[in-house]
């Protein structure tokens, strides 16, 4: 089915439950916590992962990822703590890229040293930064490209390369590009890790993660999800199902909006830098190029030292203050406020995460609507600072 098919044509007919009885245009939503057995091996259970429309939705997924199969969970933290667990164990060392998603910087700093298995960062994310952090017991290397919240670009060939010469397994966060930008198993990665909560449900009204990887890696991952026990209720499945036949249109639309914006803004004379892999002046451009279909509606900037960036926020009429991202709305957020507030000061120093960086989640809405609320935002941030000379 999905064989030489375009991507709107995966994404709208790719993993549906098949109404066969009443021929309906959707899947049907199946809420079944119990079923007869029809074979003692094949129980089905919500926590099973194998309801029919957890079972359809997978189908969806690795077609849009290019793996042999998927698995969806009930957070982007419970995908990735469940995958973790499951190719970890005590004594095993991993290899985690610096840049990372605060929720994961959480999980490792916190979590980790309980069982026993011991982890590094990374000082920058090329290929020889891996390298230098591999120890002789090191399992995964675990990268996230772009990144969050400067937009770094990793090399994803060469990680992997690396990573195969030594029998490493390679992880990534997918989140920021989402399938429709990147599909990194086609470079050698591993295991591919989606927040489903962002560009997949796309309307802000999903939490979900999933996971895409070979029938192999799928097998071992669901041995140890089903003690763990994160699976995601099925009317939300349903609902995730419903949000990824858009998805493409989505994300088209987010990533051509961010990438005139960045460069509109990139001009700006109260904005001091604008981090972007799809501005040419973005050390990663090319990289991005070569191993991105998009770059994402995903951009950051820092404002120039006489603004203040909460006082920005509050000022936007359009865009919302907001902690998540990837809805079709535009939100913005300051990182040291939230998403690595718990990361310490020096930490976030270390990676060039400045007080004054917003992170813009770029929506669908008009590119000129959303310039004229930066404008008229950065007009009253003028006026204020006239006033207080
Ligand atoms: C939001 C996010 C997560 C965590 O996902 P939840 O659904 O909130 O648990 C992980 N990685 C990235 C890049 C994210 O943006």
């Amino acid at each position: 089915m999905e064989k030489g098919r375009g991507i709107n044509t995966i994404c709208t007919h790719v993993g549906g439950v098949v109404d066969e009885r009443y021929k309906g245009a959707i899947s049907p939503l199946y809420m079944a916590t119990s079923y007869a057995f029809e074979d003692i091996d094949e129980k089905r259970y919500p926590r099973y992962f194998n309801t029919p429309n957890q079972q359809a939705l997978t189908k969806k997924i690795a077609a849009l990822e290019h793996t042999g199969d998927a698995m969806i969970f009930g957070s982007g933290m419970a995908a990735i703590s469940h995958t973790l667990m499951a190719f970890l164990k005590a004594g095993d060392h991993i290899v985690f890229q610096q840049a990372l998603y605060g929720g994961t910087y959480n999980f490792a700093t916190t979590q980790l040293e309980k069982y026993g298995i011991s982890y590094s960062f990374t000082h920058g994310w090329e290929a020889k930064d891996f390298e230098a952090k591999m120890r002789s017991n090191t399992k995964v290397i675990y990268i996230e490209t772009p990144s969050n919240p400067l937009l770094t670009i990793t090399d994803l060939k060469a990680v992997s390369d690396l990573a195969r010469s030594k029998g490493v397994l390679t992880m990534i966060d997918n989140t920021f590009a989402s399938p429709i930008n990147q599909n990194p198993a086609d470079f050698g990665i591993d295991i591919m890790i989606h927040s489903a909560t962002k560009y997949m449900g796309g309307h802000s009204d999903i939490c979900a993660g999933a996971v895409a990887a070979s029938e192999d890696h799928i097998k071992r991952l669901w041995e140890s999800s089903i003690c763990f026990g994160g699976s995601l209720s099925d009317q939300t499945v349903w609902l995730l199902e419903r949000s990824l036949k858009t998805m493409g249109l989505r994300v088209k639309a987010q990533s051509d909006n961010a990438h005139k914006l960045a460069e509109l803004l990139d001009d700006h004379t109260a904005i001091d830098k604008v981090y972007y892999p799809g501005l040419k002046s973005h050390p990663g451009h090319g990289l991005a190029k070569s191993q991105m279909k998009g770059f994402g509606g995903m951009l950051s900037f820092e404002l120039k030292e006489d603004f203040n960036p909460s006082d920005f926020m509050k000022s936007l009429q359009l865009i919302k203050p907001s902690m998540s991202l990837a809805g079709v709305e535009s939100t913005v957020t300051s990182p040291v406020m939230t998403s690595h507030a718990l990361m310490g000061e020096e930490d976030r120093k270390a990676q060039g995460i400045r007080d004054g960086l917003i992170r813009f989640s770029v929506g669908i809405e008009e590119v000129e609507d959303l310039m004229e609320d930066i404008d008229q935002a950065i007009n009253q941030l003028k006026s204020k600072t006239v006033l207080a000379q």
